[in-house]
């Protein structure tokens, strides 16, 4: 059994409306989509949804990165997936964007291999899993109304972008808990938009309008301020720009509460659940969060939090705030605010929109 030929499809997924938190704003999603296809007939999706800010790949440097990695996986067996991902780090350093995207695709053909859907067989912890949707900067009141509509469409838990102006998000806070309602799960994520005093000002005076955690309140380098607002925030704090690889977690877990998992910062599931399992031994729960993957990536990341228990948050929402659909059939659908899971094996992704996909830019055999 062995791969047959790797194919790297560049693709612009638009967002439904400008994308905005802390750092600036999207309008597009600029992803690359992999196919791996087996000398046994069983073909894997993946892909990669890289972010210059958080780990400083562009299409550019995935599709560059995969130059390197596609030609030294021919011939290897995908079910071989330790050594597969040794194969890639070899290759090429650093990547993580990229390499997620290869190993998200051998984690499809292992479920399609075996018949199974993905989270079966890497855990089987749930069946199905209660994401969050992101509430992207506007004004409070803009965004009270965004909650509002949220909360109509079945949301449970909404994760608030702040950190632009602490007199202002307090605003936010306050304006979307009381659009929310109580039973609402409120999260924030600042983008390290924070310095560690604003932050512990914010969270001491926003404490009262229940917030579950807060992401990243202060820049991912600042490890002493992340230290010091950790032992001075009512709320649990929570690494995410920080902690990109297992090593950053060993590294950074005293530091925070809490760390958000993401594919395209570790380089896929395999990095991941070694996140979890660092996090989990120092007692902290992690979520899984998104770059602006498609139904592909989601449905990677969705997986994975059902498989593993210590997964115990899901912000898995970017295939709802893009326009553009990349998966038309499979994929994992949103219910009630939960992402739910066919019988389909892997990844559970049917058919792909031909016409986003397009023609593969390189073909490796
Ligand atoms: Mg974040």
């Amino acid at each position: 059994m062995g791969i047959q030929q790797i194919e790297v499809y560049p693709v612009t997924l638009a967002y439904r409306e400008p994308f905005r938190i802390a750092p600036g704003a999207s309008i597009e999603s600029h992803n690359v989509v992999v196919k791996i296809i087996t000398d046994y007939g069983v073909v894997g999706w993946g892909e990669s949804s890289p972010s210059e800010r958080v780990t400083g790949e562009t299409v550019g440097t995935v599709i560059k990165a995969l130059d390197k990695i596609a030609p030294r996986l021919i011939g290897m067996c995908p079910l071989r997936i330790e050594h597969d991902v040794e194969i890639m780090d070899s290759a090429v350093a650093g990547n993580p964007a990229a390499k997620a995207a290869i190993d998200i695709a051998l984690h499809d053909i292992f479920g399609k291999t075996v018949r199974k859907p993905l989270f079966r067989i890497l855990g089987g912890y749930r069946t199905e899993v209660l994401t969050d949707i992101t509430l992207g900067i506007k004004s409070p009141k803009e965004m009270a109304r965004d909650a509002v509509k949220a909360v109509k469409k079945g949301f449970k838990a909404l994760k608030v972008k702040v950190g632009v102006n602490p007199t202002e998000d307090i605003e936010r806070i306050r304006l979307i808990r009381e659009a929310a309602g109580e039973n609402i799960q409120i999260r924030i994520d600042a983008n390290q938009g924070w310095t560690p005093k604003q932050a512990i000002e914010v969270l001491n005076k926003i404490e009262k309008f229940n917030i579950q955690f807060a992401e990243q309140p202060v820049p991912a380098e600042d490890l002493n301020g992340l230290k010091e607002v950790k032992q001075n925030s009512p709320i649990p704090i929570m690494a995410d720009e920080s902690v990109h690889s297992p090593e950053d977690a060993l590294r950074l877990i005293e530091a925070v509460d809490m760390i958000n998992i993401k594919l395209m910062k570790c380089g896929g599931i395999h990095n991941a659940k070694k996140i979890a399992a660092i996090a989990e031994a120092a007692g902290a729960p992690c979520m899984i969060g998104c770059m602006g993957e498609s139904e592909i990536g989601i449905a990677a990341g969705a997986h994975l939090a059902a498989a593993v228990k210590n997964i115990q948050y899901a912000d898995l929402d970017s295939d709802l705030l893009l326009k553009d659909k990349l998966a038309t059939k499979g994929g994992t659908k949103v219910q009630n605010s939960t992402r739910i899971f066919t019988k389909n094996p892997g990844l559970g992704i049917k058919t792909l929109n031909e016409k986003l996909l397009g023609k593969p830019k390189k073909i490796y055999k």
